[in-house]
């Protein structure tokens, strides 16, 4: 409903491009281009591929699908989403675990826009012939804080045991694909490798839209230090 209406405000007043805010398209041919995946392997305790770096016009693109219901933004990143997969997953029929969205972020944004994102990709991998389900086999067991403005120690304190997994079936005979839509410290990934484990899944990769450029590799941030 609330994706229906900003579509629909959208159509009355002219939208914005939600990369760089020139009026106009909901995104502009520019923004469009940056958004093309150029996949990248991620630090993490299994193969891990993110298709774009977490910076320029990508963080308000994701905020405008995720916060703000511009459900239009999705196809790109979408797109994103599944080309990270295919550049890591391994041959053979493939399960997608999404990493849950709490509870709270899914009633402040009125639905699962992370959770429709990771079903688009699937859905754009079935059409070019790969054997791919989703499987929400992970599910949050406890409240965590916000994990924006937590350092690398302290996001995985947040995170420790506050997932857990319920396979079921549907995940025999399937790689098992970890997936979300941004990856940080790798804190959330690991905590999710970690309840799979516990109840006996091997997660064979990981994909992510996008990667937070490491600290020591991207001068902005690492002016701060
Ligand atoms: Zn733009």
């Amino acid at each position: 409903m609330g994706a229906f209406w900003t579509a629909a405000a959208d159509l009355v007043t002219g939208a914005a491009c939600a990369g760089c805010d020139r009026p106009g398209l909901v995104l502009c041919d520019g923004c469009r281009r940056a958004l093309t995946p150029g996949p990248r392997a991620v630090p993490a305790p299994v193969p891990a591929v993110a298709a774009l770096g977490y910076d320029g016009v990508v963080r308000p693109v994701l905020a405008g699908l995720k916060e703000h219901g511009r459900w239009r933004l999705q196809p790109p990143l979408a797109h994103a989403l599944a080309a990270a997969v295919c550049a890591v997953a391994p041959d053979g029929p493939l399960a997608l675990v999404p990493v849950p969205s709490t509870r709270a972020s899914r009633r402040r944004r009125g639905g699962d826009p992370v959770g429709d994102l990771v079903a688009a990709a699937a859905a754009e991998l079935r059409g070019i012939g790969v054997d791919v389900v989703v499987v929400p086999a992970l599910r949050h067991v406890r409240r965590v804080s916000d994990q924006s403005g937590l350092g690398v120690r302290e996001r995985g304190a947040n995170l420790a045991g506050a997932f857990a997994a319920r396979p079921g079936r549907a995940l025999r005979g399937r790689s098992v694909v970890v997936v979300d839509d941004v990856v940080t410290t790798g804190a959330t990934l690991r905590e999710g490798v970690r309840a799979l484990r516990a109840e006996g899944v091997v997660t064979d990769a990981a994909a992510f839209v996008a990667a937070t450029p490491r600290r020591h590799a991207d001068g902005v941030s690492g002016a701060r230090s």
